[in-house]
């Protein structure tokens, strides 16, 4: 079976180099000329654990190959997938300028029966707009050549992609005819092999599936965050509280880490184009605007904090910042938390050091020479007021504490992740503020108190 993946990104690289895994013969093809250049080298333009290998694995196959060129790729394939991005509006609807362009170059050099299969997240009765936008390229050159569109929406997690694409814990397809859904069948029968469930729906309702899941785990974010800050008023702690209530299997552990909003390149464009179409269609999505305003708070949390802590005086401060993507093991710093702090830091006249493992080049495009890049995460400490952790990178959890102390000039730590238990930190010698974790700056005060007398 051959296919052809339209669009290289996160989700359209990782798709195609997965089908290619499974015996398939897949063509990629992007617009970005520098992407396709890379990767025919077989690097991956991406941080992705376990991609590069795959890549170089499959293209020696031959089974995976990359072009820029449409026309030429999808020669022989029988399902073709819109893999493309779908950033919002200035509205914040979802843009699918991207998504119809591919669908009218599809049409535009389509010779046979294809499927073509929406893996972008987009909106009900796009697979509508898709079809009509092959069916006028058809027309304008005379054809009619049958054609079946289908939704497959993709629930991969960005740093644990290949597993997640490879054992899903479902599959959700959206046909409208038997030839389409016999197609995607065999397709990914290797996953029906495993026992992956896959679940055929009407398209309508795959689409919807996607939106209503992000929606779902955003929730449950939001929920936790707002916790979290009442625990801090009652003082409570919310990791005790997040043990308390994940041990209900009705309510789970996934998802209740309190931290600094999310970000990433799906639940904040996702949340806002599900409350766009539902108002468009004449429906409020009251929770799903409440989740949205307590992430913009939540954005705001740990520069309140310092802000608190050093009285308002940030100017001229030195804060390290260790972790910029929106969350460990990707390079993706799309609507990142660190960058919502650190505009605000910068905006205060403080300096910035900054170290994250993999996002530095990144973080480079997003807010140039405006900081310092540190080599590593001591190098980031130097000189440092405090040290604001922003994303729980692996190495970050068990820091050599006494290195800290001696590059740090002010021994406060911000952790955004509450990833550091408060009262060891606090014997280690240092101010801690975590989240959700009792009425800190009290603790705080009187455990120096205590260690004082
Ligand atoms: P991305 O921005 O990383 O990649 C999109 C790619 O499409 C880019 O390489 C771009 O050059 C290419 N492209 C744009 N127009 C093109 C055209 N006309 N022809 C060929 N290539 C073109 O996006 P992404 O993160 O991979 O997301 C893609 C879609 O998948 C989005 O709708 C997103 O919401 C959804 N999604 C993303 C994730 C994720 O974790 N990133 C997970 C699930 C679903």
């Amino acid at each position: 079976m051959k296919i052809t993946i339209v669009g290289t990104g996160y989700v359209g690289l990782v798709t195609g180099t997965c089908f290619a895994e499974t015996g398939i013969t897949v063509n990629c093809v992007d617009v970005d000329r520098h992407k396709i250049e890379k990767l025919k080298k077989g690097l991956a333009p991406i941080y992705e654990p376990g991609l590069d290998d795959m890549i170089r694995r499959n293209a020696y196959k031959g089974r995976l190959s990359f072009s820029t060129s449409l026309k030429e790729s999808i020669v022989g394939s029988e399902v073709v997938f819109i893999a493309v991005g779908t950033p919002p509006d200035e509205d914040g609807h979802a843009d699918l300028t991207h998504v119809i362009n591919v669908a009218g170059e599809i049409g535009a050099c389509m010779e046979k029966y294809l499927v073509v299969v929406t893996k972008s997240t987009v909106p009900v009765g796009t697979a509508g707009k898709v079809r009509g936008s092959i069916q006028k390229e058809l027309s304008k050159r005379g054809l009619e050549i049958p054609f079946d569109v289908a939704s497959n929406p993709e629930f991969l997690k960005e740093g644990n992609a290949i597993e997640d694409f490879l054992k899903p814990d479902r599959i959700v397809i959206g046909v409208e005819s038997e030839q389409a859904e016999t197609i995607m069948r065999r397709l990914y029968k290797p996953f029906l092999l495993n026992n992956h469930p896959i679940l055929f729906m009407d398209i309508a309702s795959a689409e919807m599936t996607k939106y209503a899941a992000n929606a779902m785990l955003a929730t449950k974010i939001s929920f936790i965050n707002d916790i979290a800050n009442l625990c801090e008023t009652v003082g409570a702690d919310v990791s005790a509280v997040r043990r308390g209530i994940g041990s209900d299997p009705r309510i789970g552990n996934a998802f209740l880490y309190p931290g600094a909003g999310y970000g990433g390149s799906c639940f904040p464009k996702d949340v806002k184009a599900l409350i766009k179409t539902a108002h468009a269609h004449g429906h409020e999505l009251e929770i799903l605007k409440a989740v949205e305003s307590v992430n913009e708070r939540q954005k705001k949390i740990m520069f309140k904090k310092i802000s608190h802590h050093f009285k308002g005086k940030l100017h001229g401060k030195t804060f390290a910042v260790w972790g910029l993507s929106f969350k460990p093991n990707t390079d993706d710093m799309r609507e990142a938390p660190s960058l919502a702090l650190i505009e605000s830091l910068l905006k205060a006249n403080a300096k910035i050091k900054v170290y994250d493992p993999v996002a530095m080049k990144e973080c480079r495009k997003h807010l140039g020479d405006r900081i310092v890049y540190a080599k590593d995460q001591y190098e980031a400490l130097a000189d440092a007021d405090a040290l604001a952790v922003v994303t729980e990178w692996s190495e970050f959890r068990s820091p050599n504490f006494g290195l800290m102390r001696e590059r740090m000039k002010g021994k406060v730590i911000f952790d955004g992740r509450n990833i550091y238990e408060p009262a060891e930190a606090r014997d280690l010698g240092f101010a801690y503020y975590g989240i959700g974790r009792g009425k800190q700056e009290k603790q705080d005060v009187s455990h120096r108190e205590h260690r004082a007398r």
